[in-house]
């Protein structure tokens, strides 16, 4: 019989966390929790600790880290030991006893710590896609120099990674010409410019088909979160801009798909529910429950296509735009997505004025070579500071 795996849950208490621990419950004898993280909420993270009896629970605040160790005494969970901070979350991805490591933080806070998982060799189940967003080239090479196994959780990227060939190194000597990225086109996809101007986040926060984190859920609406799947699919499978095409597809039960070179077209389908994607990755490369129920293709009808209107939805062109850039734009453009979503979210900044504001930020600090995760950090810093300088700006006036 295998060992039970070690599992870091990065990102525990979000959206993606909580699946995975749904999915490790169901497999004691396979799985454990070895090390629980978040961001500054130690109640949910508590609760966690007493069903998972993780060895570590990691906090990046420090005050709540002490609300957290004072919670665990009181109940007499001794078994866990808590740490907090940025250096504690890489530790945890890189404890030797670690095999496996779920990076589900979000946005740029996830960068360092999977990057750790990666440098150390561990089995990568990467949600955070901006890493790759951020630093795809740097990442990638982590993970080639440091042996790692890499698989996506993203829905999308997991179903392109379940339709391509289990030796699959590049698209051409596998034959595939097309990689089809579906999107659901979130809750605006019928929406006119005038309709677009007035949206609010409580509107934009219910998503059609997904239940997500905040941010993710924002980034849907706008078609971001499109845009930085294609800068995904781009660092996972190699493909240049003009072999990934994005596909609207309102129902969200074709994830993905790839075409090849003899006309086939094979596409993964299941219900809209991301324990399929952690269970495939947590399993691969056998097959694991889930817990989803069966697909009813009978209750499913009909199958829906369009084309992307990217007038109407900017972000999804200015993720095109900084993919063919490359160097610092796609972190700029990542860290002035997440001020920009912010603001929205706080009613500071109207939904359509979240791709201006990035392409604002764009223009006005330029590209610059990627040689280390320094300059992937200056960039981060520069933008998010240019970008809250333009919001302050617009306040003002
Ligand atoms: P979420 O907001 O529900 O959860 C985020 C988690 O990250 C929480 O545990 C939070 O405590 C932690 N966190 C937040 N900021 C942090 C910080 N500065 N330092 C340390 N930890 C921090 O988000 P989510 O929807 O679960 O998404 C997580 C990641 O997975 C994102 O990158 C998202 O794009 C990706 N993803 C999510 C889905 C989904 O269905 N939710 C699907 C595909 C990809
Ligand atoms: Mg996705």
């Amino acid at each position: 019989m295998n060992k039970v795996q070690n599992i870091t849950v990065l990102g525990a208490t979000g959206t993606i966390g909580v699946n995975t621990l749904d999915v490790i419950a169901r497999h004691p004898q396979r799985f454990r929790a070895y090390a629980l993280t978040a961001n500054s909420r130690f109640e949910p993270l508590l609760e966690q600790c007493r069903r998972f009896r993780p060895r570590y629970a990691v906090l990046l605040d420090v005050l709540a880290a002490e609300q957290l160790e004072s919670g665990l005494r009181a109940q007499g969970l001794e078994d866990t030991e808590v740490l907090c901070g940025l250096d504690a979350l890489e530790r945890v991805s890189a404890h030797p006893e670690v095999d496996t490591v779920m990076a589900a933080i979000v946005g740029a806070a996830g960068l360092q710590p999977s990057l750790a998982a990666a440098s150390s060799g561990k089995k990568v189940l990467l949600a955070n896609k901006e890493t790759l967003v951020m630093s795809g080239g740097l990442f990638m090479q982590a993970v080639r120099q440091g042996e790692a196994t890499l698989l996506p959780i993203d829905s999308e990227h997991n179903a392109i990674f379940q339709c391509l060939p289990r030796d699959f190194a590049s698209l051409e000597p596998s034959g595939v010409t097309k990689i089809l990225l579906t999107a659901s086109g979130g809750p605006f996809r019928k929406f006119t410019q005038e309709q677009l101007a007035h949206v609010t986040p409580q509107q934009a926060l219910n998503h059609p088909n997904w239940v997500m984190g905040p941010k993710i859920t924002i980034d849907s609406a706008t078609l971001m979160n499109k845009g930085l799947e294609v800068i995904e699919a781009h660092w996972l499978f190699g493909a240049a801009p003009e072999q990934i095409e994005v596909v609207i597809h309102p129902q969200s039960v074709i994830h993905s798909m790839v075409q090849y070179n003899d006309g086939s077209v094979l596409a993964e389908l299941g219900n809209p529910d991301m324990r399929t994607p952690i269970a495939h990755a947590l399993g691969w490369p056998e097959r694991l429950a889930s817990g989803v129920a069966p697909l009813d293709i009978f209750a499913t009808g009909q199958l829906d296509f369009e084309r992307p209107d990217t007038a109407r939805f900017p972000c999804l062109r200015l993720a095109f735009e900084v993919l063919e850039k490359g160097g610092t734009a796609p972190a700029t453009l990542n860290a002035a997505n997440e001020i920009a979503v912010q603001a929205f979210l706080d009613n500071g900044l109207a939904f359509v004025d979240i791709p201006r504001l990035i392409e604002r930020v764009l223009e006005e600090i330029g590209t610059h070579p990627v040689h280390s995760l320094e300059d992937v950090v200056k960039a981060d810093t520069l933008a998010r500071l240019t970008a809250q300088d333009w919001l302050e700006r617009k306040t003002a006036c």
